[in-house]
């Protein structure tokens, strides 16, 4: 039976990458989810006769256009627009904006297909989606970025809705930039629909821990799988890719549970900080001057950059990738591996390739994806949903717990569909298994659409 079921799976991964030929990264986010539920589909043959994978790896609509925007010399520029709507079985579609040079359709299929996983596994009434463009904001002063965020959303307002797509941010796009495509949104559609976005700003729809969640989420799930071994957070060294919003919290929650992170970076390098790295110092240079992360080391003593050279090379007990896909390989993990690591936690999407993560399971490292790891931003998201349509706003400390409940519900789900479909521990087989069944569950019920 597994056999037959492995072979249906692998013909609709097959037919999939046939129609979306060079799209490298969706299909590795494919093959990664197809080939850990295999054990699920066997034990539901009802989902093989309702298509229900067939239908699931094709984006229910895909949205591409273009984004002609002014620069401050008055040189017309053109991007390119995307908007992936991958599936609404759960509520509206939800998923971030990514604006960086890498951004292409393989891209954004790849992070709204593993959306609809990790919005499933929070428990929410939310389905998948990603979007975003190939535009470049470092370097471009404030006006520039906001006539390209006018320019996107002139487009994109009307595939977009409060009970229809839900963006936020992703990389690139932080409070500045949901705060002028949101700005355009209201003007356009004339109605000041808060829940259109999630990611605004405190005092103007926006909720609290949300710009903290997906850090201190991932934090709280390496706190839940260290408890599994009878270890805590607290004690351990950190090494950290990244320096945006996802490092930068990940760290503060580190450091408030007692740990140290010792590393950051961007795409110039990284900085080693013997004394753990100064998270009032790094949001300065980061957040507030936008420089690039040497000026850490500049007015720091105790830290050092590094222009050539890996970050996993550096001996930590925990490892947190919080940059970019694929960023973490092979030998990055065989050296993390030999420094002694005990937990890899995905706070990036897919940052580590299929062979890196094979290499911690073998070694038995606790490993968690990203789709699992991550999924405290787009609950947070969620929340903000919720505070907006019952125009509330919820305080720090209780919309911290709630995340906190949420990433523990993860963790537990998790685990428990891990056992359940014979893979103890493996924390990639658990929450795709779990995901899916919710996701599947909805799509059975709701007919052939
Ligand atoms: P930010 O834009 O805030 O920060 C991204 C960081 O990663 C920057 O330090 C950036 O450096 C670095 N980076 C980006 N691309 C590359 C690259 N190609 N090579 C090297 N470094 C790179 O993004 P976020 O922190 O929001 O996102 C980081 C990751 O977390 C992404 O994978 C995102 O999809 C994921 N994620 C984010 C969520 C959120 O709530 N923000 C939710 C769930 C997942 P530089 O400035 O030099 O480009």
């Amino acid at each position: 039976m597994q056999s037959d079921t492995k072979n249906y799976v692998a013909s609709v991964y097959e037919e999939a990458v046939r129609r979306s030929p060079g799209e490298p990264e969706f299909h590795q986010a494919l093959h990664e989810v197809l080939d850990s539920i295999v054990p699920v589909l066997a034990q539901h043959p009802e989902y093989e006769r309702a298509g229900i994978l067939e239908r699931l790896v094709e984006p229910e609509r895909q949205v591409m256009f273009r984004v002609p925007w002014q620069d401050d010399s008055g040189l017309v520029r053109v991007n390119r627009g995307y908007r992936v709507q991958f599936n609404s079985a759960l509520g509206p579609y939800k998923g971030g904006l990514r604006f960086h040079s890498s951004v292409n359709l393989g891209i954004m299929k790849f992070l709204g297909f593993e959306q609809i996983f990790k919005n499933a596994l929070t428990g929410q009434g939310i389905g998948g989606g990603k979007g975003g463009s190939d535009f470049d904001p470092h370097g471009l002063g404030d006006a520039e970025v906001m006539r390209f965020c006018q320019s996107w959303m002139t487009e994109a307002y009307r595939h977009l809705g409060d009970y229809t797509d839900v963006p936020a941010g992703d990389i690139g796009v932080g409070t500045r930039e949901i705060g002028y495509l949101f700005g355009q949104y209201r003007r356009i559609a004339n109605r000041h629909e808060a829940g259109v976005l999630t990611g605004k700003g405190i005092g103007w729809g926006g909720a609290q821990v949300r710009t903290e969640a997906t850090g201190y989420g991932a934090v709280y799930f390496l706190k839940s799988m260290l408890e599994t071994r009878g270890e805590s957070v607290e004690g351990k060294t950190a090494i950290i890719s990244g320096s945006g919003n996802v490092a930068t919290y990940a760290i503060e929650k580190l450091h408030q549970l007692g740990a140290r992170a010792l590393t950051a970076s961007d795409s110039t390098g990284y900085v080693i900080d013997s004394e753990g790295i100064d998270v009032a110092l790094l949001k300065q240079v980061k957040e507030v001057e936008r420089l690039r992360i040497s000026a850490y080391a500049d007015r720091r003593s105790s830290a050092r950059f590094v222009a050539q050279g890996r970050v996993w090379e550096t001996p930590g007990d925990i490892a947190i990738p919080a940059a970019t896909q694929n960023e973490l390989g092979s030998d990055d993990a065989a050296a993390l591996i030999r420094n002694g690591v005990v937990a890899v936690v995905e706070g990036a999407n897919m940052p580590c390739t299929p062979d890196a993560v094979e290499l911690f399971q073998e070694s038995s490292v606790l490993f968690a994806p990203g789709k699992a790891a991550n999924a405290g931003g787009v609950a947070t998201s969620a929340l903000e949903m919720a505070q907006n349509a019952s125009r509330e706003n919820w305080d720090f400390e209780s919309s911290e717990a709630r995340l906190r409940d949420i990433i523990c519900q993860i963790h537990d789900a998790a685990f428990d569909a891990a056992e359940r479909y014979g893979a103890p521990g493996d924390y990639v087989v658990g929450a795709n298994a779990a995901a899916f069944v919710r996701v599947a569950d909805a799509m059975l019920a709701q007919g052939i659409i």
